[in-house]
């Protein structure tokens, strides 16, 4: 038998930085969700008990460094399954753009693996175990809309964003979010995004004061290491995005856009110098 599961990209909203924990991590306030631009898993069982990772692209790790080969190998520790499996990564969300492609197919994994071997896994229990591989995978285990607190894991769901287009450029530079988090001085912060003021918005189904509310506290450290991010999000504003923000830890940066006639300008704008342009629809 053979099943598929995408595993679409995640773009923040808004990201807070409360503080810097005492075991390492920060407390975040996150609003997150999907976008169509996703990965596609094929999974097959094998006859040997094995975990074997393909993928059509060379520059992500096959062995046990990829996410999805740790969801693999944790579900079958945890529920004693004694059989093998394929997973082909059919990958089309950029690798270490701030788009938790890494996160998604890991919790792509656990959802797939939970029907190939019929293991009737509850939702709430596979967002225990994305816990355990990743801050990002519990909301990638559930898609939708949501905030997300404590380390990401914390979830509630919330209304969707009102339907747009999204256009995302990546500049070719590969920003590690550990690095990130680490540069940031979360008490030394001058200004937070508001929670609230995002979740009226949204709430409301304000396209306009959901651009108005995108706030990201990880761009001051990303784009004081990375000018070239900076002139992206300038770039797309003045092409006529409507609200511009980074997503994670970067160095993607998403535009939302209300009116397709507008798509066209941006994209060939952006492309003029950045390669790497899609322009998408939110999942919602
Ligand atoms: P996040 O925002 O959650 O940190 P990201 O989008 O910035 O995610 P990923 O694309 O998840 O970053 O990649 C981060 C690192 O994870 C890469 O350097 C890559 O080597 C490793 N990695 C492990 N598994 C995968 C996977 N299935 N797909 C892509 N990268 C993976």
């Amino acid at each position: 038998m053979k099943i598929y599961e995408k595993a679409p990209a995640k773009i923040n909203l808004l990201l807070d930085v409360l503080r810097k924990r005492e075991d390492g991590f920060h407390e975040v306030e996150m609003i997150m969700t999907m976008v169509d631009l996703a990965d596609r898993l094929e999974m097959s069982e094998l006859p040997r008990d094995t975990i074997i990772i393909s993928s059509q692209v060379g520059y992500i790790p096959l062995d046990e460094k990829n996410l999805a080969f740790q969801a693999a190998r944790l579900i079958k520790e945890r529920y004693d399954v004694r059989k093998g499996v394929y997973i082909h990564l059919d990958k089309k969300i950029p690798v270490a753009a701030g788009l938790a492609g890494g996160s998604s197919d890991a919790a792509a994994a656990l959802r797939g693996l939970n029907r190939l071997w019929g293991l009737g896994i509850p939702q709430d229990e596979l967002c225990e175990l994305g816990a355990e591989l990743g801050s990002d995978v519990p909301f990638c285990v559930t898609g939708g809309t949501a905030i997300a607190r404590g380390r990401g894991e914390k979830l509630e769901h919330i209304q969707p964003p009102p339907q747009c287009w999204v256009v995302l450029a990546k500049p070719p530079i590969n920003v590690s979010t550990a690095d990130v988090y680490g540069k940031l001085r979360a008490n030394e912060l001058h200004s937070h995004p508001s929670m609230a003021g995002m979740t009226e918005a949204l709430a409301q189904g304000s396209f306009n004061e959901m651009c108005r509310q995108l706030g990201n506290v990880l761009e001051t450290v990303t784009l004081k290491a990375y000018p070239e991010v900076l002139q992206l999000k300038e770039s797309m504003l003045k092409l006529g995005a409507d609200g511009v923000l980074m997503s994670g830890s970067g160095p993607t940066v998403f535009g939302l856009v209300s009116k397709q006639a507008k798509l066209a300008r941006i994209y060939n704008g952006l492309r003029g110098f950045c390669k790497e342009v899609y322009v998408v629809r939110m999942l919602t």
